[in-house]
């Protein structure tokens, strides 16, 4: 059979709190030519804790590349033709493990764990160092951080401080365990992270870019456990085939000689979706509805510090040589993550699309307000303490009407750390980009458009983050096969929300919103 020729094609493997894919772009067009999605296993072994297991991330990384490079065969394209793989992640999650063996001391701590609640308490009671942190990370203490995270796990797993003794641990995100697991593990693993991942962890200098040797003493971490900080957009490793840390890979056999000289690249997945939606100006914000909702606002070379409770963060360094990029972020913890608990928790759904079709059947909440409190609050409260809360019911109030407090729920969050990003630019933003999984909901959407009284704009092609993802990789020094650039892509179709109710209508639903806010904060103090 004739092969197709497409020229260069660039991968990306997006590793999501709730799925991974692994996508294949063409490089000279953008367009998507085939992928694979596999669900992650998420466990909930105390009240408030979120673990997950870092050798199915590593597993289902391989079986998204199986899938995905049967596919693009069976449709006829060379799958030597995937001249760079980029990585996109989760952020914050924090894994250890053995550089002997390959093996992770303990589960992947997710970002939306409580258990270091405690810990934040007694850091937080020593406020002058406090702000000192926010001044150099851009982050305020928080649960949410990896350095916290990495602290429990030295304080409460015996082999974690063992190996921390012994100099054999290392600990990453998931971008750097996925790194170093693909370049060769214990025999010749990369153990890199990028700028972006690396803002995410509390232990680093969003000024000098570095790690920082007093936040590290402040949380009493060896440096030698941290990764290398690369920038976003470079080489890292090569792709090592087969014989990786002792876990079967089935269907190696598409990993062809050019294959395994495959390169890998490297942005948080808030970031790439940043770069996807081709928000590379000054002033430019996009919204990306997932597990949370994150809503990130590129402000240039320099880092903004907010006064109303959001977090500066690096959106990209696009090369070694290149300047970094800063945003400013407001990040929900709670958005698709509502609809899985209806889903798993309540069982009033059975798959999340049918929360549209439930919601839109009544169109209304009924006066029902519905918090999603369950990590506490993020921005801009960042409370750790308040707890989800369900209020405003009556005799009349059903399932139905609770889907749609749960999906105004997502909306009323995103209102906040809009109309806190507003206050610390001073220039409002006009219209909202929008991408992530719960952007298929068009109810979602036009209640977004609703509530913030501005459009909504959602490209045509969704996957935005592995897209961004991509980008970077095939425009990497050394691979260079991308040569589209934001004006080419700007083209791209989409899909407009108005706002369609009046404003007045909004503003008293926000109000009662806030009132409900009031009642979930200081829950568990
Ligand atoms: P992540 O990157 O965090 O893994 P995704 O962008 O893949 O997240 O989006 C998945 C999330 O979106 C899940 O939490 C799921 O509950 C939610 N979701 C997916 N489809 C819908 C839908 N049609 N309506 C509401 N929520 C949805």
């Amino acid at each position: 059979s004739s092969r197709i020729m497409l020229g260069p094609l660039v991968a990306a493997i997006d590793q999501g709190t709730s799925s991974t894919r692994f996508l294949v772009f063409n490089a000279k067009t953008a367009e998507l030519l085939s992928h694979h999605q596999v669900e992650i296993q998420q466990s909930f072994p105390k009240e408030g804790w979120v673990e997950e297991d870092p050798k199915e991330i590593l597993q289902s990384v391989y079986e998204c590349m199986d899938r995905t490079c049967e596919k693009l065969t069976q449709l006829n394209i060379d799958i030597s033709n995937i001249k760079a793989i980029g990585v996109t992640n989760q952020r914050e999650t924090t894994i250890v493990w053995d550089k002997e063996t390959g093996e992770p001391f303990y589960n992947a701590i997710v970002w939306l764990d409580l258990r270091t609640q405690s810990t934040v308490e007694r850091l937080i009671n020593r406020t002058p160092v406090q702000h000192f942190n926010f001044h150099k990370t851009g982050l305020p203490i928080s649960t949410y951080f990896s350095a916290v995270k990495l602290r429990w796990l030295m304080d409460n797993v015996e082999e974690v401080r063992r190996a921390i003794l012994s100099h054999r641990a290392l600990f990453g995100t998931v971008d750097s365990w996925l790194i170093w697991c693909l370049t060769g593990g214990e025999k010749s693993g990369v153990h890199c992270t990028d700028v972006t991942n690396a803002s995410r962890t509390m232990l680093f200098n969003i000024h000098s870019l570095d790690w920082d040797p007093d936040l590290c003493k402040y949380f009493d971490i060896p440096m030698e456990i941290l990764p290398k900080v690369r920038s976003s957009s470079e080489i890292y490793g090569l792709m090592k085939s087969g014989a990786l840390t002792g876990i079967p890979i089935s269907g190696v056999n598409y990993i062809s000689p050019d294959f395994t000289q495959i390169l890998l690249w490297c942005l948080g997945d808030q970031s790439a979706a940043l770069v996807g939606q081709m928000c590379f100006q000054d002033g430019q914000a996009k919204n990306t509805y997932g597990t949370g909702c994150f809503l990130l606002r590129n402000t240039g070379p320099k880092p903004v510090m907010s006064d109303h409770g959001l977090l500066t963060t690096v959106a990209y360094k696009l090369g070694r040589d290149k300047p970094a990029c800063y945003a400013l972020e407001g990040s929900v913890a709670i958005a698709g993550a509502v609809v899985r608990w209806l889903k798993d928790n309540l069982g009033i759904i059975q798959t999340s699309t049918e929360l549209e079709k439930l919601a839109a059947g009544v169109g209304t909440s009924y006066g029902c307000y519905f918090v999603p409190a369950f990590s506490g609050l993020y921005a801009p409260y960042w409370e750790p303490s308040a707890r989800g809360i369900i209020c405003g019911l009556t005799q009349f109030t059903n399932k139905s009407h609770l889907a749609f407090a749960a999906l105004e729920a997502v909306c009323f969050q995103t209102r906040e750390i809009l109309d806190a990003m507003n206050q610390d630019s001073g220039i409002p933003l006009s219209q909202l980009q929008v991408d992530g999984g719960m952007t298929s909901n068009k109810l979602l959407m036009q209640l977004q458009a609703d509530i913030l009284c501005i459009p909504v704009v959602k490209p045509s092609m969704p996957e935005t983050t592995a897209l961004g993802a991509a980008m970077a990789a095939g425009a990497a020094e050394g691979v260079s096969v991308w040569s589209l650039s934001p004006e080419d892509l700007s083209e791209v179709t989409s899909e407009k929300f108005e706002p369609q109710i009046n404003p007045e209508e909004s503003e008293f639903r926000y109000a009662r919103w806030k009132k409900a806010v009031q009642r979930a904060m200081n829950w568990e103090t």
